[in-house]
């Protein structure tokens, strides 16, 4: 496969400069979502948009003959205050330009090349209800790729629920007649104190971590209300739906002790536990490779987690990063020096290479039954032990 041509190259660069200039949070990316959209119809794609019912998302496809379906994933929302801090202007275009550039030398090769565009990952994930909804079923292989300031396989990611904890007491005067309030603080406390306990026997990579939203209104109140959020997290989706239940457990008791009600739900979606297909980074591994990137590094402990978790537990998925920056500089994502490292020669340049691996990857994909049957025969284990 050819390197990206001049053409298609400037039309990525100007797509990135225009999400770049128009950053849109998550679930307003009407700029974005439509400008992918139309490079992909101009380049012969068929596009759907709103895909699903979410307005700002897509789904765009080029069929060729029967085959496998690759699909490469695409993000595009920005952050409040620093637009596109997390470089998401340019990790969407690297998975339009890799499906443009397959489709573009498909060859002898047959098949579907799918690219999804998928909102607000930044927030409320549309991946979640993507992959709930079907959008994966009929996916071989899903791919993505984030820019960042090192190469790095795809690793593991927290699977995340977020409860809210409700109490409902009684108020009364706290001088004048205690007796008579049911104190929905003290069950609030309990609840901290209790899972302050529940730590210790938990697995060191899980994570609860919470906050008291509301206290309470007047000291001299015995306060009726109050309520607690928390964030648990595990490396496994069914550690995690166990711990969320004994997390549970300590609200419960709290609420027992001090007589409160409760009311327990979730404040946001959460996400599954990023299952990485390893023979699937293995092919993109060997496609960087062939164009000139062997220092990549090997995945980390979970440190985040994100929607493409629910995608890695429906298809077999990666998420690896890509680096955009010259020799020794180092940015953290969500600052305004990220954000202006993509609009840089180095994060040009490595756009360009990442797009060829991204689609030869893809060609080996619907080239070569047996290795999808063995990313298949991966995942299907993944999923069955997790
Ligand atoms: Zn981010
Ligand atoms: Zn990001």
């Amino acid at each position: 496969m050819n390197c990206v041509d001049d053409k298609l190259k400037e039309e990525l660069l100007e797509l990135s400069r225009y999400i770049y200039d128009n950053p849109e949070l998550g679930y307003e990316e009407y700029k974005a979502s439509a400008a992918h959209a139309a490079l992909l119809e101009k380049h012969g794609f068929q596009v759907q948009r709103g895909y699903l019912g979410i307005e700002t998302g897509f789904r765009a496809e080029y069929v060729k003959g029967e085959g496998a379906t690759v699909a490469y994933l695409s993000e595009y929302d920005a952050l409040p205050q620093v637009g596109h801090g997390c470089g998401h202007n340019i990790m969407g275009t690297l998975s339009t330009g890799a499906a443009i550039h397959l489709k573009e030398h498909m060859g002898d090769s047959h098949g579907r090349i799918v690219v999804i565009g998928t909102p607000a990952e930044e927030t409320d994930g549309a991946k979640v209800k993507y992959s709930k909804d079907g959008a994966f079923d009929d996916v071989d292989v899903a791919l993505i790729s984030h820019p960042f300031c090192a190469n790095v396989k795809s690793g593991i990611s927290f699977a995340l629920k977020a409860l809210r904890f409700e109490f409902f007491g009684r108020a009364a005067h706290a001088a004048a007649a205690p007796e008579k309030g049911i104190n929905a603080l003290d069950a609030c406390i309990s609840t901290f104190v209790n899972i302050g306990l529940l730590r210790q026997q938990i697995v060191p990579t899980a994570r609860i971590h919470g906050i008291i939203k509301d206290g309470g209104t007047a000291a001299n109140t015995i306060p009726e209300y109050a309520c607690a959020e928390f964030y648990v997290r595990a490396t496994s989706k069914s550690y995690l739906e166990n711990l969320a239940e004994r997390v549970c457990a300590c609200a419960r008791s709290g609420a027992e002790a001090s007589g409160a009600e409760l009311k327990i739900t979730e404040f946001e979606t959460g996400n599954d536990n990023l299952l990485t297909n390893r023979a699937l980074q293995e092919c993109l591994c060997r496609n960087l490779a062939k164009v000139g990137i062997t220092d990549i590094e090997e995945a980390g402990e979970a440190n985040g987690s994100t929607d493409v978790g629910n995608v890695s537990h429906v298809c077999p998925t990666i998420h690896p990063s890509w680096n955009i920056m010259a020799p020794g500089e180092v940015y953290s994502t969500h600052t305004v020096e990220f954000r202006e490292a993509t609009l840089r020669q180095p994060a040009k340049d490595a756009l360009m290479v990442n797009v060829c691996a991204m689609a030869m990857a893809g060609k080996e994909i619907l080239d070569d039954p047996e290795l999808l049957a063995e990313i298949k025969r991966e995942f299907a284990e993944a999923v069955a032990n997790d």
